[in-house]
């Protein structure tokens, strides 16, 4: 147990959180841009630090990015 609050501990923060977003713009193609791969893929949150309220709220706004084509969909 003790180790496992030492990861917590270790872990990034949401930049979301620490910037006080409530909604994410789906129209902010530059900032979604930051979550995607290069094949147009969702970064996972472990690696961009997301928490999971944010994680569902950016895959929201990637979708919906995506049907309006201002995001690629993913290339397989
Ligand atoms: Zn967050």
């Amino acid at each position: 147990m003790a180790e496992k609050s030492s990861f917590y501990r270790h872990k990034k923060s949401c930049q979301f959180c620490s910037n006080e977003v409530t909604e994410i713009d789906y129209k902010d193609v530059k900032l979604l841009s930051h979550f995607i791969t290069e094949r147009g893929k969702m970064v996972p949150s472990r690696v961009s630090a997301t928490c999971a309220k944010h994680q569902r709220s950016l895959s929201k706004a990637i979708k919906r990015a995506r049907f309006l084509a201002l995001l690629p969909f993913v290339a397989d």
